[in-house]
């Protein structure tokens, strides 16, 4: 599918048996990302410039220049360490020929958007180069370690923040920015995919039950999870994608009697919940507050029972 196009590193005469490497990962990249976003490289070349002295790198359409460190790969002293360093930074350069220079956020605000994909996608990419490496089973420790860091201080910022002038921009080209973003990226994308990959959605069973303390009463509800469909016959048993039992993320929300005024939320990550309340079970529970969520919700009878008089009275 891909157009036709060169691809070249570049670097001072002395180095030049070092680029082989980062030309290597660069076109194995370039075909996994045209195959991945299904969309081809749209330029006619793309040049890697190694240049010396240089401090960080520099991402522009289908020119991207390196500190000579960060490119260049001498296979005759190198060591595995330098070659993943090399594929995981040229693969983050090479995600932004798709994010960042296909497409483009509006003002600098969204920065997050752009480089959390980016930095996940160089997992990706760099566990395409070499399964062996399992960059994509560290990328949760390495962005969190190093997103936790930054954000346990007082001088942190929101993932999305206000940029006003262009002499703001450096300020937040940060961890938070790169690494906590692209973890978050990837928990909606998680809780995302049990609601887009699945068929159907869920009915919420809610069941009370009475538990007794010894510093008092506690009454709890259990809620769990079942997919529903109005339609379902006994002929649908044979069929195996009908009848395995999916699961959801689904943010539950809820409302008592004794609590009225104010809701809560609590998640359920693909299975059942147990919500301890403090106080008896007398009175209703009502969950999906609002009818804002994407399920039903079906009640034990006593609960149904309360309700009922309690709407009627
Ligand atoms: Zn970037």
């Amino acid at each position: 599918m891909s157009f036709i196009y060169q691809i070249r590193v570049w670097s001072k005469p002395d180095a030049i048996d070092s680029v082989d490497f980062a030309l290597d990962v660069a076109k194995r990249t370039l075909e996994y990302y045209e195959d991945f976003f299904k969309v081809s490289y749209p330029l006619p070349k793309l040049d890697l410039i190694a240049i010396p002295d240089m401090g960080g790198r520099d991402e522009n359409w289908g020119l991207v220049t390196f500190r000579e460190s960060a490119v260049l790969f001498d296979p005759t002293t190198g060591s595995v360490a330098d070659k993943k360093l090399v594929t995981m930074i040229v693969d983050h350069e090479l995600a932004h020929q798709w994010f960042g220079n296909l497409v483009t956020m509006e003002w600098w605000n969204d920065l997050w958007l752009n480089e959390g994909f980016a930095v996940y996608m160089e997992y990706l990419a760099t566990d395409n180069y070499n399964a062996k490496w399992k960059r994509e089973d560290q990328f949760m420790l390495d962005t969190l370690r190093e997103a936790l860091d930054v954000d346990s201080s007082i001088h942190t910022h929101p993932v999305s923040v206000k940029v006003r002038n262009p002499a703001e921009i450096n300020e937040i080209v940060d961890k938070i920015t790169y690494h906590k973003a692209s973890g978050n990226l990837v928990e909606v994308a998680t809780i995302m995919d049990s609601w887009v990959t699945q068929k159907g959605f869920p009915v919420i069973s809610i069941s009370s039950e009475k538990v007794q303390k010894k510093d008092g009463r506690l009454s709890a509800y259990t809620a769990s999870q079942k997919r529903f469909f109005r339609d379902f016959t006994s002929m649908h048993l044979k069929d195996e994608e009908h009848t395995k039992e999916p699961g959801w993320y689904v943010p539950l929300t809820y409302i008592t009697e004794g609590s009225l005024g104010s809701f809560r939320t609590v998640w359920m990550n693909k299975t059942s919940v147990t919500l301890q309340l403090p106080g008896s079970l007398s009175g209703w529970f009502k969950a999906n507050v609002g009818q804002t969520g994407f399920y039903r919700v079906n009640y034990d009878e006593e609960n149904w029972k309360t309700t009922e008089s309690a709407i009627t009275s």
